[in-house]
């Protein structure tokens, strides 16, 4: 087993590989910008060294500085995290070429997978089924025009480095080619330096079901099974769970089997995950994650399985001692992802100070978290605060679990997309796993102002009563739903 690693991350992912060092007994190394010395990595960490000012340009996205704080600090080896420099390949050659073990895939994996035209030539080279459309970038609008006539309206134009939903534009029609086809390319350019643009089928009801996939350095490679991530706004994924409520085992041995192919063929090491939109029992190829992602937690729960654990045991050159028949899965988890966005003003980043943090608890709960009371959020940063995840023996249990689990969280200071998180618990469609990724498109009064704002105000009153009576040592109790009252009325 490796000796030491130094995290390049920060946040909740930062402090979930370090839970998982620590349990390795791997010695965890730590690094900050200015806004994060007090943050939990920090604090949580053996070691921790400044890597420079708040903006991740000047701190997490520096590779010559993190390189030289590993050697510095005597790392071993460099965990990328997901984000940041997690999928650049350069970065990955750096590390190895400092002599320091990249805990991850090969770079040249990496850069393989990075470019969305190249997987897609990979991929279908391998026998994988990609979304129909190219496998190469468009040189000029004319050539989108003849492709997209070729595979038919709608068609979605997507950037050849993307990620993150950027550069991705829906074409509905003939006559919005040529203007749709320019403005991906700028978004492109302006966000990966790259304007690079392809086009492919833009599927009308897909689920988004993506596969686990690890590796080892000696050719073997497993799937761990799905995740259903299909509760997305704007591309970016809100509730993910494992297993997905529809595939039949016989479409998951399929896809799992794709899965493991398309990992083969860029001799995948570590753990990476192969995304899919499936529709109507079928499924395309969309892209290959090669790092960690958000999610991994509900596939750990539902495989007992530690992702973390088993991506240090890779990079220190151990062989994976299952194979595919020892992998069970067995219960059902649900992720909510608990982000500073106001859902009712257009997921818009709240800033603050956490002034008070209520972390539910309780039988199959699970926590990844990356702030404590008194942590400031800033718009420096990914607005992904913590993940509360569950586990329970089906999925109806695991969605009471959740709603329960959501009812106990508390966090002052600033807003965040958990009231919204609450309502997708009790909404028919997404207890009846009635999902796609349009899920938020068909239900947009998850996203609306609920409730009589007179309501609203009576039950403030009448709470800040009772609260005035509680003080004076009068009232006997106050119940559950008063207490809610109060600390919601209490945080404005
Ligand atoms: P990124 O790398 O930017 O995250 P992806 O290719 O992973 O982009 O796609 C992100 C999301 O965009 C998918 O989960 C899905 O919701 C939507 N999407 C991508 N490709 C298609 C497609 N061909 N048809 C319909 N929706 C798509």
């Amino acid at each position: 087993m490796l000796g030491s690693v130094l995290i390049a991350n920060r946040g909740e992912i930062a402090v979930r590989i370090i839970r998982g060092a620590r349990e390795c007994g791997v010695r965890t190394i730590a690094v900050y910008s200015e806004a994060d010395r007090l943050a939990p990595h920090v604090l949580e960490a053996d070691e921790a060294y400044p890597i420079g000012p708040a903006p991740s340009s000047q701190s997490y996205l520096r590779a010559e500085a993190l390189i030289e704080v590993a050697r510095r600090s005597g790392a071993e080896a460099i965990h990328p995290g997901y984000g940041f420099l997690s999928e650049r390949a350069d970065f990955a050659s750096a590390v190895e070429e400092a002599g320091l073990v990249f805990v991850g895939p090969k770079a040249e994996t990496i850069a393989a997978m990075g470019d969305k035209t190249e997987a897609r030539r990979r991929m279908a080279d391998a026998g994988v089924p990609i979304v129909p459309g190219l496998v190469e970038a468009l040189a000029d609008p004319e050539r989108a025009e003849a492709a997209a006539a070729e595979i038919g309206f709608p068609v979605l134009l997507k950037a050849s480095a993307g990620g993150g939903g950027k550069g991705m534009r829906v074409v509905r029609e003939p006559e919005e080619l040529r203007r749709a086809f320019e403005a991906a390319s700028r978004e492109a350019e302006a966000a990966f330096g790259d304007g690079a643009v392809y086009l492919e089928r833009y599927l009308a009801h897909p689920r988004h079901v993506e596969i686990q996939v690890l590796g080892d350095e000696h050719g073997r490679v497993v799937h761990l099974g799905e995740r259903e991530c299909s509760i997305q706004r704007r591309h970016q994924k809100l509730v993910e769970e494992a297993p997905s409520a529809v595939l039949t085992p016989e479409e998951r041995e399929a896809m799992g089997a794709t899965a493991v192919r398309a990992a083969e063929a860029v001799e995948y090491r570590g753990a990476g995950t192969v995304e899919f939109l499936y529709e109507d029992g079928e499924f395309f190829f969309l892209e290959m994650n090669t790092r960690l992602q958000v999610e991994h937690p509900v596939t750990e729960l539902v495989t007992g399985i530690d992702l973390v654990e088993w991506q240090f045991r890779v990079a220190s050159g151990e062989p994976l001692p299952f194979t595919q028949d020892d992998i069970e899965l067995s219960g059902h988890a649900i992720e909510c992802r608990i982000t500073s966005e106001d859902h009712l003003g257009g997921f818009l980043p709240s800033t603050g100070r956490i002034a008070h943090l209520e972390i539910p608890s309780g039988p199959g709960v699970r926590w990844d978290g990356g702030i404590v009371r008194g942590s400031e959020v800033t718009l420096h940063y990914d607005p992904l605060l913590a993940k509360l995840v569950v586990y329970a023996p089906d999925r109806a249990r695991a969605v009471a679990r959740m709603a329960r689990a959501l009812d106990e969280l508390v966090i002052d200071g600033v807003d965040t997309c958990a009231p919204f998180h609450r309502r997708v618990m009790d909404e028919p469609d997404f207890q009846a796993g009635d999902l796609s990724i349009r899920y938020l498109d068909e239900h947009p009064e998850l996203l609306e102002p609920d409730g009589d704002d007179d309501e609203a105000l009576a039950a403030a009153l009448a709470a800040a009563l009772l609260e005035d009576e509680y003080r004076k040592g009068r009232a006997p109790r106050i119940g559950r739903a008063a207490g809610r009252t109060l600390s919601a009325w209490q945080r404005g």
